[in-house]
């Protein structure tokens, strides 16, 4: 065989010289825990809530261990009740569907269109149907729904919406950085996401009370006020006696390798852009391929791509993803009957009622899915677009 791709599609670059020296100074200190603090020292948690919250431009920020806990966090303050329903998107990853279950709701599925956004159609008719009081929206692979009609729809039926940023930290809607339209917002800084510490995640919100209480559950003790973006303590009259503990606070190493990487973000957000527009590029030429359509009141985050090719059958979906190895490429395809890896699609949650989701059902049929890691270069990303087009080709001439 001819061309092949050498470069790894898990290699992140590596943490900044910065951050690694930031954290050798919190493992000399001794003081890993966000509260054990010296007399004089504000932490590296409560630095990076501030900063944190000073970049996404909320008014309150709380980190905590993961995104997934960060989604758990969100549904409880907002008032999450066992049995409630929560509409959620279709096409997403397990975290999400995971993150209801865990605190006891029912997730009410919505189909997404074929640009892989919340179809509002869709949303309207089963808040209808549902009841639900709670939409927990996630910007899937950074693609964002018409976020004005979105809260439209939502303030009209007094639905809360807590929006799940994972894959669009830092992508802005209409200029408003997302994350900053729904009552909280839940981010990840796990390895795979636009910051990385491993296994992390933030909380935004501009609301007291709300903030409040997920910093109790978060598991601050009584030790609130060592906080570096949450509200003042009369917020915490109720919160410190009515929300458990649930334990999921970040601690000062991983901040500690974070706040340097938060100040890179930005830099960051376009050179995954730059990877994306060369990736969609190539893939455009190609006449059995369809890119996604990016709206011009979006500002995307390009740290993956997804692109779909309507006309194959499922055994030619399986034979492109084989080719795209055979030639270095990873390719994930979520038409495929069974989870794999990070992959998985709604049949296959069984702790979900099962729900009839045609449309999308149709999409993710032929639906794949590639990671852009910044440790692909320019030239590798037009490289691998034309051995995506070689394996689309050989596959289907
Ligand atoms: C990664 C991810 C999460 C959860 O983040 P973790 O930090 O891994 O718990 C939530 N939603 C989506 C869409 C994700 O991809």
């Amino acid at each position: 065989m001819g061309r092949r791709f050498t470069g790894s599609f898990t290699q992140q670059e590596p943490i900044p010289a910065v951050a690694i020296d930031a954290a050798v100074a919190v493992l000399q200190s001794g003081r890993l825990h966000r509260y054990n603090l010296a007399a004089d020292e504000a932490g590296e948690v409560a630095q990076l809530e501030a900063e944190y919250r000073d970049w996404q431009g909320s008014r309150y920020c709380l980190a905590v261990t993961s995104g997934g806990q960060a989604l758990q966090i969100a549904l409880r303050a907002c008032g999450l009740r066992p049995g409630d329903a929560v509409l959620t998107n279709g096409f997403t990853l397990a975290p999400v569907p995971g993150a209801i279950s865990a605190v006891g709701g029912t997730a009410v599925l919505v189909e997404i269109d074929t640009d892989l956004r919340l179809d509002l159609q869709d949303l309207e008719a089963k808040i209808a149907s549902s009841g639900a009081r709670f939409v927990l929206l996630s910007h899937m692979r950074g693609h964002l729904c018409d976020m004005d009609a979105l809260m439209r729809i939502c303030d009209a039926a007094n639905v809360t919406v807590i929006e799940d940023c994972a894959h669009t930290m830092g992508a802005r809607w209409n200029g408003t950085r997302s994350g900053n339209f729904g009552k909280m917002a839940c981010f990840s800084t796990q390895t795979y996401k636009h910051m990385n510490s491993g296994e992390g995640g933030f909380l935004t919100t501009d609301d007291a009370d709300l903030a409040a209480r997920a910093t109790i559950l978060s598991g601050s003790y009584m030790l609130y006020a060592r906080h570096g973006a949450g509200p003042a303590r009369a917020a915490f009259a109720d919160a410190r006696y009515e929300m458990p503990n649930c334990s999921a606070r970040m601690d000062a190493l991983r901040a500690a390798i974070l706040r340097p990487q938060l100040a890179q973000l930005d830099a960051n957000v376009t050179r995954w852009n730059d990877r994306y527009r060369a990736v969609e590029a190539g893939l455009s030429q190609h006449p059995r391929i369809t890119t996604i359509a990016l709206p011009a009141n979006e500002l995307h985050v390009g740290s993956s791509i997804q692109f779909r090719m309507p006309e194959l059958s499922a055994t030619q979906c399986r034979a492109v993803v084989d080719a795209a190895l055979a030639r270095g490429v990873e390719l994930k395809w979520f038409g495929a009957g069974e989870p794999v890896g990070f992959t998985s699609a709604h049949p296959s949650w069984h702790y979900v009622a099962a729900q009839e989701l045609p449309q999308t059902d149709r999409i993710l049929a032929t639906l794949f899915d590639m990671r852009l890691p910044l440790s692909f270069s320019q030239a590798d990303c037009a490289l691998i677009a034309d051995l995506i087009c070689d394996a689309a080709n050989e596959v289907a001439p």
